[in-house]
């Protein structure tokens, strides 16, 4: 691992850093350089960002580590504003992962993007995009839900807005409320949909559930899920992508592959076995859509 030695004058302004959703070692080593030189650190939670520091050994020098969360936010944008002006580079870090992804930051970031200055992003974890690789459903095309509400009512009539996308969803939940928002899809999605609970994500009891609504609500009457989820289902008929669509796809993918690699990359980004992608891309062939010297080997 590089560690740097000195502090780099960075670029006036605000730098998003992403920190690990459970695994302290899942930070890049950009997060760490940036960790090390900003002239000014903003936190969440300024424990937890000091434990992390503390791991990495990046020193907190003489700098501050400042407080900003949901509740302090109004108060404090106009200081850090202050401080963007007067030439610093902030970096900013929620509790774990990405900010902003149902972390606060947005409103700081619009109103830093809004005075004219710079924002800047240091990519790393993020739950929601370590649970759809992990998952097994289609990654071509998802919807991220964020946390359902909390109330039967509203959850059910969100659920219901959501019910006709034709994509992959992703949510957010607390364990707490995982049993009343299975219950509550089911009702509204029906029990063949996919689903997948993606559990304590790179943490010692990573557990990955992938099955039906109706299975694994019997499932959790049997068990008290722990820990940290994110809640993923499968599009309506999901693994039924219909032929149309499936005819799109290989089409665009065509453009910049030959048909052999086309049918490979479909098969892998849609979850969709490789003889139905391959019988269909034939199918192209014989409507001439696809020139005929392509054919696969
Ligand atoms: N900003 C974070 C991100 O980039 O994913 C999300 C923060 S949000 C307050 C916390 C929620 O993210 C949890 O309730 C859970 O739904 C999900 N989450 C965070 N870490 C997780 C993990 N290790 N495994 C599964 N879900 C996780």
């Amino acid at each position: 691992m590089t560690i740097l030695k000195e502090s780099k004058q960075l670029d006036a302004g605000l730098y998003f850093v992403a920190t690990p959703i459970g695994s302290a070692r899942d930070i890049t080593l950009r997060a760490l350089d940036i960790l090390y030189s900003a002239d000014l650190l903003i936190a969440e939670d300024t424990r937890s960002l000091k434990k992390l520091m503390d791991i990495h050994q990046i020193p907190v020098r003489r700098r501050k580590i400042i407080s900003y969360h949901d509740h302090n936010g109004e108060r404090k944008r106009p200081l850090i504003l202050k401080e963007i002006e007067n030439g610093k580079s902030i970096s900013y870090c929620s509790e774990a992962g990405s900010p902003l992804i149902a972390d606060p930051g947005f409103q700081l970031g619009r109103e830093i993007v809004k005075a004219g200055h710079k924002v800047f992003s240091v990519p790393g974890a993020c739950a929601l995009i370590a649970a759809l690789t992990v998952s097994g459903l289609p990654t071509n095309q998802f919807f991220y839900a964020g946390f359902l509400p909390t109330t039967k009512n509203m959850r059910i009539k969100f659920l219901e807005n959501l019910k006709e996308i034709p994509s992959t969803i992703v949510f957010y939940e607390s364990p707490k409320r995982v049993n009343k928002s299975i219950s509550d899809m089911l009702e509204v999605m029906g029990p063949d949909r996919s689903v997948v609970i993606a559990r304590e994500l790179t943490k010692k009891f990573e557990e990955i559930i992938r099955t039906t609504l109706e299975d694994v609500q019997l499932e959790l009457r049997n068990r008290v899920i722990k820990g940290e989820i994110v809640i993923l289902l499968g599009k309506e008929n999901e693994s039924e992508l219909n032929t149309a669509n499936l005819k799109e796809l290989l089409l665009i993918e065509f453009r910049e592959h030959t048909l052999k690699d086309s049918v490979a990359n479909i098969s892998v980004k849609t979850g969709i076995n490789r003889s139905k992608v391959y019988k269909t891309a034939l199918e192209l062939v014989k409507e001439a859509k696809i020139p005929e010297s392509s054919s696969i080997s």
